[in-house]
């Protein structure tokens, strides 16, 4: 399969062009994000770490009849996936207290909610991606209502899909971040779904003292990466 020509290159991910026009090449860099403090900024092995969790989980999803942009994994750093149009938002769901929802509204780290948060923001370094809702999404031609819908739909659904399949390999799904986009007039799940775009957080046991019954999950080197996906990987 040849690349044709590099149409975008982000903080952790590249994107290329091939001879079919409805296709498209996802690489994935070993740079960290830097928006996230806490989190390394080179780690070798990263990008094919996330890349082989992106695929395992989007093709788990594709179980779920959720649809998403892969088409198949290339080895390596890359994955195969179809051009979406893609819709300039991110939609963040919540389940559990942590980051940014920390110091907005003064809660504590590690609270669970009664209820999951849906957030969007809009895609715009200049504005350091600003918090929308949906009206805006509708407002600013971004998305059509039926549009909307879906999405609100297909992330509530990866939520439950995912907290169980996290739940049952000991882990706690505490929010992520997706994209989505249009492909042929239909909705799909695009983008990454990796360490880098989900926090997880340890079930901790009931006789741990209180202080200590919020672990966050924490990838901060190569070993500690793979540690990750191998129980991410196993059959639960
Ligand atoms: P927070 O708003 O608390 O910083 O992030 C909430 C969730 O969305 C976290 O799981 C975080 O990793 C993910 N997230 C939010 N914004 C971005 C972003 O710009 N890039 C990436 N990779 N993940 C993001």
């Amino acid at each position: 399969m040849k690349k044709k020509k590099k149409i975008f290159e982000g903080r952790s991910k590249k994107i290329y062009t091939l001879e079919d026009t409805d296709q498209l090449v996802q690489e994935f860099k070993d740079e960290a994000v830097a928006f996230e403090v806490t989190k390394p900024h080179q780690v070798k092995g990263r990008g094919i770490i996330n890349k082989d969790i992106s695929v395992y989980l989007f093709e788990y999803l594709e179980g779920f009849h959720i649809p998403t942009h892969l088409i198949k994994d290339l080895g390596g750093r890359e994955m195969l996936i179809r051009r979406l149009e893609m819709i300039p938002a991110e939609i963040v769901m919540r389940n559990i207290v942590a980051g940014s929802l920390c110091a907005r509204y003064g809660l504590e780290e590690g609270k669970e909610l009664n209820f999951p948060i849906m957030e969007f923001y809009l895609k715009n370094d200049e504005h350091k991606d600003p918090m929308i809702n949906q009206s805006h999404l509708v407002a600013l031609q971004l998305a059509v209502p039926d549009e909307v819908r879906v999405i609100e739909r297909l992330t509530s659904k990866i939520n439950a899909v995912l907290k169980s399949f996290f739940f049952r390999r000991n882990l706690k799904l505490v929010d992520f971040k997706l994209e989505f986009g249009r492909y042929k007039n239909k909705i799909m799940l695009g983008d990454e779904l990796s360490l880098d775009t989900l926090r997880l957080s340890h079930v901790v046991s009931e006789t741990e003292p209180e202080k200590t019954s919020f672990r966050m999950v924490q990838p901060a080197n190569e070993a500690s990466y793979e540690e990750i996906k191998k129980l991410i990987f196993q059959v639960a």
